[in-house]
């Protein structure tokens, strides 16, 4: 039902985020933000979101991501300062409201070594059991 609505829209939504994305290839992140795809998403502000993890590497494992789709930590300049501070800042927050008291881990991979996956820079926050390291 609604097919053509549903192109439509779908077709409104990719022209917007061209718009305020630019010309780089979005990631299922922007799909997550923007509602495309389901995802478990708890918090939400005008600069960030926070859904938990597909594949959780502990009991609790969130990602805190910004909505402006910065592809790697490695690629950030001064303009971003505020913004990766709203970021550390939310997952400290959020940790705390998830009841994770005792200690967590945030994590922040880059690229091929730090065996990132997704290209929209990420916050992991995992936590919920005792860590290891090194962390391998
Ligand atoms: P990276 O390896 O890039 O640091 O982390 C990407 C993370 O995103 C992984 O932990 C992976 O499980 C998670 N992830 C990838 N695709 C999805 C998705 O579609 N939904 C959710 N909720 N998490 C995802």
């Amino acid at each position: 039902s609604g097919g053509h609505d549903d192109e439509v829209s779908k077709a409104e939504r990719a022209n917007r985020a061209q718009e305020i994305y630019g010309t780089q290839p979005l990631t299922i992140f922007s799909k997550i933000i923007d509602r495309t795809i389901p995802a478990d998403i708890f918090y939400e502000d005008k600069k960030c979101v926070a859904f938990r993890d597909v594949n959780p590497q502990a009991p609790l494992h969130f990602l805190v991501i910004p909505k402006t789709p910065i592809p790697r930590i490695s690629e950030v300049t001064e303009d971003d300062k505020e913004l990766l501070g709203h970021l550390l800042v939310t997952a400290s927050q959020l940790a705390k409201k998830e009841g994770l008291d005792e200690g967590y881990r945030l994590v922040i991979n880059d690229g091929k070594h730090g065996a990132q996956s997704v290209y929209h820079l990420h916050i992991h926050v995992i936590g919920g059991r005792q860590m290891g390291w090194p962390p391998g």
